[in-house]
């Protein structure tokens, strides 16, 4: 239906193009559509905006400057032009401007000009330049972009595809030298004897991507890099660090926290862009229920093929990002079935891209792109870095991609140049998704979303002070480096025999590597191997403390966009067993959370209600799952799993509200649990808009007395061992974390609770008892005496 009332206006061919079809003429004729009304809650319009060029600062080296001019760049624009004046006179500096912005010139024009400039005045390798990427990709994309500047520098990448002579080459001749933190770690630190003369006379650090580092991950590069700082100063240098960073809430201070030093940020985007719209769109409520008589609303993917099928038709060049690829094939087929009624040669110009394309392939399809004979793409989010997508028209996002760093990054895949582009953010069926969509603020206003990691983990720094202590005995006067835990980890460390002290400080004395006391991309505990069944092969890994929830048998596990179908769990032996499968459900675990304070590290009282910050034992089990049907999500039923409890310790926020506080605000006893538990879910559900996290990162409790406190509790906690900042996040954010919290609650439409709202897929407790307009109530209660942070 939706596609014949639009397709009939066919003398419409291109649409973004041309000024006078304007982007948001087109998104109300979409949501204008019989049957749509209330479906677009919001359109954006950002307009055009003009470069802001300077002049080349004058300290660049002259073939540095030739160099970017024969690729083009004439002139730098103004933030690049700031961060690498910065640089060069020794400030670190973090540069968090928007997808495209040129940030890599802002390091490159420092760095590059060093190299030029030592090697001028010494005749040989007198600088150099470390480079570190989250992904091995993006360093090899780097290192092309350096190789067709054509200066002579020695550009070298060290990872794990980089042979032994590479390596040795990098190592001895190598300026400016590309990795990652994982070899920092595991090769490079660890063998700094034979890298002293690169790391002493290192010039500049690059930190690039650096909002990646986040939750355990962040933790652990944090004290990477504390190494690396103190093995340079071992060797008689002090390194500049140049971050790079998408736009972030308070880019400066996560830089100090990874860095460990003082960071300016550059944050005045001065890059030119063309007019961006992007529509905020809500799926409706079906007509089927989904758990206790809840409404469910249409998925996310359907309302997106829908789109892609309108746009389509329209002739706008569409990606449609999807969350699997199973909903990416999905998408794209339902788009070409809806096509078929309006042009029979319109449904062969939609496409699926999944990963694993071998380069023809994906250049094929990047091509038949360019040239328009496919005119509609639907993909996994996992496309990221692997394809090269010029001209596209309009981005469509079947869910929010997690951060809003991650959304402009897919929204800025439209549009590139001057040329006009279009987004829709498609919501999906939790809180999160709901939020956004009816608080564009959130999207477009100042950033709340923050690149959050915990350095003072003990559980993540002990392995890194012992990696420390190997490279070069720790002294005392270096403890202050990694931070106010540091002592106290030491001391039980030396305790438990892992490092003995003496005169010249701690020592490492087992014969182990230390460095392998950590995986820096593991969030904690063992690994489980994720293992094909038929042939023995090792797909992947997942962390145990994961692996209950989400490889139990009978999971539908989600790899890079392939599903697979879970045989077995075996803990003992560490290793899921599981078949490639294109099932059309999903599943969800749930779990049961029991929770006991340790200590307290921060409060904060708001009138009588109280919040707090600190340590817990977390005990809880995964007990059952459900099967969804997907797209629909609809439960076709629910199966018992026998798995133990697991213990943790790690930290949380929680909050109080005493009894008095309750009855002024006309809540009964009987209203409680279900208050609380509904807010609980809630603020799980939000916790992600202000900590880059993931709702499954994070737990929860809620009861209406609980032993530690004797009052109505609710505790937010980390997953992981130690925690990973989130929780802290929560309890330095409550009061706009918790009011946007009521805010979904108060604004979604359906009666008594839905998966929008108050309902939590992986409740162990089937989502029951749940008290929509009690949350609202006791939210309202807590939030009235909230005192600003
Ligand atoms: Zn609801
Ligand atoms: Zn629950």
């Amino acid at each position: 239906m939706a596609v014949r009332a639009l397709g009939q206006n066919q003398e419409v061919t291109s649409v973004l193009p041309h000024r006078d079809h304007r982007v948001a003429e087109l998104v109300e004729r979409l949501a204008s559509v019989p049957g749509r009304e209330g479906r677009l809650t919001h359109l954006e319009v950002l307009p055009a905006r003009a470069a802001v060029t300077t002049q080349w600062p004058s300290w660049c080296e002259p073939d540095v400057v030739a160099a970017f001019g024969a690729t083009g760049i004439t002139a730098p624009w103004r933030h690049q032009a700031e961060a690498a004046s910065a640089a060069h006179a020794g400030h670190h500096v973090v540069l968090a401007t928007g997808t495209a912005s040129g940030k890599s010139l802002g390091y490159q024009l420092p760095a590059l000009s060093a190299l030029r400039a030592a090697r001028s005045a010494h005749g040989q390798r007198g600088a150099t330049v470390l480079y570190v990427a989250p992904t091995k990709a993006l360093a090899h994309d780097q290192l092309s972009g350096l190789l067709t500047l054509g200066l002579d520098v020695r550009v070298a990448t060290h990872d794990g595809d980089s042979t032994r002579e590479q390596r040795d080459w990098a190592r001895d001749h190598g300026e400016y030298v590309l990795t990652n933190p994982d070899m920092l770690h595991r090769s490079l630190l660890p063998g700094h004897a034979r890298w002293a003369r690169f790391l002493g006379s290192l010039h500049y650090v690059v930190i690039d991507e650096c909002h990646h580092y986040r939750g355990v991950f962040g933790a652990h590069v944090s004290h990477v890099l504390r190494r690396l700082r103190r093995l340079c100063a071992a060797y008689g240098a002090q390194p500049t660090f140049v971050l790079a960073s998408a736009t972030v809430a308070d880019p400066a201070t996560t830089a100090r926290r990874l860095t460990g030093l003082d960071v300016s940020a550059v944050t005045a985007d001065a890059s030119p862009r063309g007019e961006v719209s992007l529509g905020l769109w809500e799926p409706p409520f079906t007509s089927f229920t989904g758990e206790n008589g809840a409404p469910v609303r249409r998925a996310a993917s359907s309302e997106t093929a829908d789109l892609l099928a309108d746009l389509v038709a329209e002739d706008v060049r569409t990606l449609a990002f999807v969350r699997s690829r199973r909903g990416a094939e999905q998408v794209a087929m339902t788009a070409a079935g809806l096509l078929a009624d309006v042009d029979g040669s319109l449904p062969g110009r939609v496409a699926a891209y999944r990963g694993g394309y071998l380069p023809e392939e994906r250049r094929a399809i990047e091509e038949a792109l360019r040239s328009g004979e496919l005119i509609g793409l639907a993909a996994t989010n996992s496309l990221e870095l692997g394809i090269d997508i010029s001209g596209l028209d309009a981005i469509l996002m079947a869910g929010f991609p997690g951060t809003r760093a991650a959304l402009w990054q897919q929204v800025g895949r439209a549009g590139r140049g001057a040329g006009d582009a279009l987004g829709i953010l498609v919501a999906g069926d939790d809180p999160l998704d709901t939020y956004l969509v009816h608080h564009p603020e959130a999207l477009f206003g100042q950033p709340v979303e923050a690149t959050v990691f915990d350095p003072d983990n003990r559980f993540v720094l002990g392995p890194h002070l012992c990696a420390a202590a190997q490279e070069l005995p720790l002294t005392e006067a270096e403890l202050g480096l990694f931070g106010p835990t540091a002592r106290e980890t030491l001391d039980s460390l030396t305790a438990s025999g892992l490092l003995r002290q003496r005169a010249r400080g701690w020592f490492w004395t087992d014969r182990r590597r230390a460095c392998d006391l950590a995986d820096i991309r593991s969030a904690g505990g063992s690994p489980i191997q994720l293992i094909e069944a038929d042939t023995g092969r090792v797909v992947g890994t997942v962390d145990s403390g994961r692996a209950h929830s989400t490889a139990h048998a009978g999971a539908v596990y989600v790899h890079r966009g392939e599903s697979w179908l879970v045989e077995a769990l075996d803990l003992e032996a560490a290793v899921a067993t599981m078949a490639r499968t294109e099932p059309d459900y999903s599943t969800t675990a749930r779990e049961v959370t029991d929770i006991t304070i340790v200590e307290e590290r921060g409060h904060r009282s708001w009138g009588v209600c109280r919040l707090a910050f600190g340590e817990v034992d977390v005990s809880h089990q995964v007990v059952s799952f459900l099967r969804r049907r997907q797209p629909s999500s609809e439960i076709i039923g629910e199966e018992p799993l026998d798995l133990p409890v697991r213990s943790l310790r790690t930290t949380a926020v929680w909050w109080t509200a005493p009894a008095q506080a309750l009855s002024r605000a006309g809540l009964e006893a009987t209203d409680l649990a279900g208050s609380a538990h509904a807010a609980e879910h809630c603020s799980i559900g939000l916790l992600p808009l202000f900590a880059t996290c993931d709702r499954w990162d994070i737990g929860g409790v809620s009861t209406a007395a609980h032993p530690d406190t004797g009052c109505l509790t609710v505790f937010v906690h980390d997953g992981h061992p130690g925690g990973a900042g989130f929780a802290e996040r929560g309890f330095q954010t409550a009061r706009a974390w918790l009011t946007a919290t009521r805010d979904v609650i108060a604004s979604c439409t359906c009666e008594e609770g839905c998966p929008s709202c108050i309902q939590s897929p992986k409740c162990g407790n089937q989502n029951n008892p749940l008290d929509k307009s009690g949350a609202r109530v006791l939210l309202d209660a807590l939030l009235d005496t909230a005192s600003d942070e």
